[in-house]
């Protein structure tokens, strides 16, 4: 038997699917947009939506941006023959908020992952692997420290060295099995500097 009217349940159950959102908080959130105005849950479902509508892939490394090219890569300041290959837009802007980075990136949009059945063509490897016949240096694979992660950069390590790109890997000391983005800026940087030639 339901608690509450089916409309609530509905709700509830929609806000407990998002990530980090248990039961309780599901049913937090669910009175707090029922206890809101009809005027801003109207701005709140067209702010998602608008979003969803209007962000894309940029052409060129794959980050979700509105533009046909982010920013990053239509910066001609930037370095574009080094090139560092993030698992998703999250670290990408974990890596952008060092200001550090003088290179450009490509987001692969998750990992090499047996368990869950996600393959090397259910990311973005094959468009990395077309960006290396432009003139590339350096790819910096930075994707997370988990086995998917390793994985992946091993997978990706294998392709690029018979074209004759040098290829690196950040350094340990991010903790295995952590996440890129909750991982603090100097640990970032400490990662990216002592990064080794596969
Ligand atoms: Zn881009």
């Amino acid at each position: 038997m339901s608690m509450y009217s089916g409309h609530i349940d509905k709700l509830i159950e929609e806000l407990a699917g998002l990530p980090g959102i248990g039961a309780k908080s599901a049913q937090r959130l669910a009175f707090h947009f029922l206890n809101m105005s009809e005027d801003r849950v109207n701005k709140f479902a067209r702010t998602i939506l608008e979003a969803k509508q209007n962000v894309r892939y940029c052409k060129t490394c794959f980050t979700l941006t509105d533009q046909e090219e982010c920013p990053v890569c239509s910066n001609a300041k930037r370095n574009h023959r080094l090139i560092m290959v993030v698992e998703n837009t999250r670290d990408l802007t974990a890596y952008e908020k060092t200001g550090r980075f003088e290179g450009v990136y490509h987001v692969l949009h998750g990992a090499i992952s047996p368990m869950l059945g996600i393959g090397p063509n259910d990311i973005k490897i094959k468009e990395l692997i077309e960006r290396l016949h432009d003139d590339v240096d350096e790819v910096i694979i930075a994707t997370n420290s988990s086995l998917e992660g390793e994985t992946t950069a091993m997978y990706i390590s294998k392709l690029i060295k018979p074209i004759g790109v040098k290829v690196t890997r950040i350094a340990s000391g991010v903790p295995v099995g952590g996440d890129l983005e909750y991982i603090d800026e100097v640990t970032l940087l400490r990662a990216l500097e002592g990064r080794i030639e596969l």
